[in-house]
């Protein structure tokens, strides 16, 4: 579904990404791991097109994301769920609201039933009860799940996650991962950025580890959690587990 190729992005004088390709398969689960600085989240960008003028391709179900005009590139960020660290729901929505609002807004189904599939998506990620809540009421947690559902509602065919968890309480961490998992055990494609191991080790088809911008090392999870003879990994592992 996703093809990158030969990317390169600079801000200014500072390249931050050089030379990465990788492809991503239909229900494949990618996790980017790495050190901080390492271009994780601009990767991430890259491929929504939150980040321009890269050099290099990247393609999204055989469409050219860099050259997509303003309708294509809608479409495609229609297609492309994206969750970050801090949630950014919407304050003054209530959590209905919230999840139903950009699916109404872009008309991607009649009103009655983008509601009742918000209906089903707050189930989903085990927030039933709190349609009517305002994000405020919620804990961190919980408003995860709630920009989860958000996305999932846009009907995406792939999810990207920037260390979703990484922002939560530990107690919390769990939640937000459990649902990630179902998601993933439901075949979705995603691409995820984050620091929790032993989840990228459950979850991985495959796991890039991004350093000073390049893909160093990559391969199944069992190559690069067991395997791997690359000290720059080696190490970066060690001080995490
Ligand atoms: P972390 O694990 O801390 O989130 P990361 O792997 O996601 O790190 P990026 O946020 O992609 O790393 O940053 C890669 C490099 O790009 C860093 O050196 C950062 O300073 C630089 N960078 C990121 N965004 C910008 C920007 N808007 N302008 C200038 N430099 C930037
Ligand atoms: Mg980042």
């Amino acid at each position: 579904v996703i093809e990158v190729k030969n990317l390169h992005k600079a801000f200014g004088k500072n390249t931050v990404l050089k030379d990465i390709n990788f492809t991503v398969a239909k229900g494949e689960k990618v996790v980017l791991i790495g050190p901080s600085g390492g271009g994780k989240s601009t990767l991430l960008r890259c491929l929504i097109r939150l980040e321009e003028n890269y050099t290099g391709e990247v393609t999204f179900e055989g469409k050219n994301v860099n050259q997509a005009n303003k309708d294509q590139l809608q479409t495609l960020r229609q297609k492309m769920g994206f969750v970050f660290q801090q949630f950014n729901l919407f304050p003054h929505m209530t959590v209905l609201q919230n999840i139903t609002f950009a699916p109404l807004k872009l008309k991607i189904d009649e009103p009655d039933k983008i509601e009742a599939h918000a209906v089903e998506l707050l189930d989903q990620v085990g927030l039933a009860n709190k349609a009517q809540a305002y994000p405020q009421s919620l804990s961190g947690g919980q408003q995860q799940r709630v920009a989860i559902a958000r996305a999932l509602a846009m009907k995406p065919e792939v999810m990207l996650f920037d260390e979703p968890t990484s922002a939560l309480d530990p107690e919390m961490v769990n939640d937000v991962l459990n649902v990630m998992k179902q998601l993933a055990a439901d075949g979705m494609t995603m691409i995820i950025v984050t620091h929790e191991m032993s989840f990228a080790k459950d979850v991985a088809d495959k796991v890039l580890f991004m350093d000073k911008g390049k893909i160093a090392d990559q391969g199944s999870s069992d190559y690069i959690f067991h395997e791997t003879t690359n000290p720059r990994t080696k190490e970066f592992l060690a001080k995490l587990m």
